[in-house]
């Protein structure tokens, strides 16, 4: 077994429009749910494996990504860890993490990132060594989490902390929004050329009922609007030329709550 294969990524839909995941690493056995949006669905991908989760990994408190922790606990006895600004809001919670703290898993590592915003303690998982980063509501294809609790300027920043990851860093997001987010997209930057292929690849997709997640992070900094609202085009675009950054996210996510 080659080193790079050591970790494994299964990716299926949950609920509505969510995306469960489940890692694991071949060389330990060591398997853990991102989020818990279906308690459920997520046994039922652990069997087809023949996998024994012994982690989960919350993002963030919302009921489609925990939901499923306290049914995977008594099932499992798994180890779960969570964002540490809203440990009090976390089912069954063990650990509680947040910016900078190391998560150990199998014979490989996370780095935690704090990414308030869309809820206030919100974290993503980065494994650098792998070069993906699991990042819940805060980031999604083309577009971004609501502010349920934070601020632009918060969310701003935890955009910027995503968008500083090597280019080639795989994203995987909790929703399959891809296909609103582009029409939304496109009308904040009709003359992107880039943006204009990536809609075309994502309706031909989606036709095909294929996910557009996982995204590589280069794709989203030449195509999301939510991380380009300091480039010219989007300025001059939105008649805010000499607005600051946050200001003019603030406006691209008013104007797609609005939509
Ligand atoms: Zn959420
Ligand atoms: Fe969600």
């Amino acid at each position: 077994m080659t080193d790079k294969k050591r970790l494994v990524i299964e990716q299926f839909p949950c609920l509505s429009d969510n995306y469960g995941f489940l890692i694991h690493d071949t060389q330990s056995g060591q398997t853990a749910a991102i989020d818990t949006p279906d308690a459920a669905t997520i046994r039922k991908v652990l069997k087809q494996r023949g996998w024994h989760l012994t982690h989960i990994f919350n993002t963030h408190h919302h009921p489609d990504h925990t939901g499923g922790n306290v049914a995977l606990k008594r099932a499992t006895d798994c180890h779960i860890i969570g964002p540490a600004g809203e440990a009090d809001k976390i089912p069954a919670l063990d650990e509680a993490v947040d910016e900078g703290d190391i998560v150990s898993f199998g014979a490989t590592q996370a780095r935690v990132l704090n990414v308030g915003g869309h809820t206030l303690g919100h974290i993503a998982y980065y494994f650098a060594e792998e070069k993906i980063a699991f990042v819940g509501d805060t980031l999604f294809a083309l577009g971004c989490g609501r502010l349920f609790e934070g601020t632009p300027a918060q969310m701003w920043e935890s955009l910027q902390k995503i968008a500083a990851l090597p280019p080639d860093t795989i994203l995987y997001c909790a929703h399959e929004y891809t296909q609103a987010n582009a029409r939304f997209a496109i009308k904040i930057e009709p003359d992107n050329v880039a943006l204009q292929k990536r809609c075309r690849a994502i309706d031909k997709a989606r036709a095909a009922n294929q996910p557009t997640v996982p995204m590589q992070l280069a794709d989203e900094l030449a195509t999301n609007p939510f991380l380009r609202a300091d480039q010219k085009s989007i300025r001059q675009r939105l008649a805010m030329t000499d607005a600051n950054p946050v200001d003019i996210f603030a406006e691209i996510r008013h104007r797609k709550d609005n939509m």
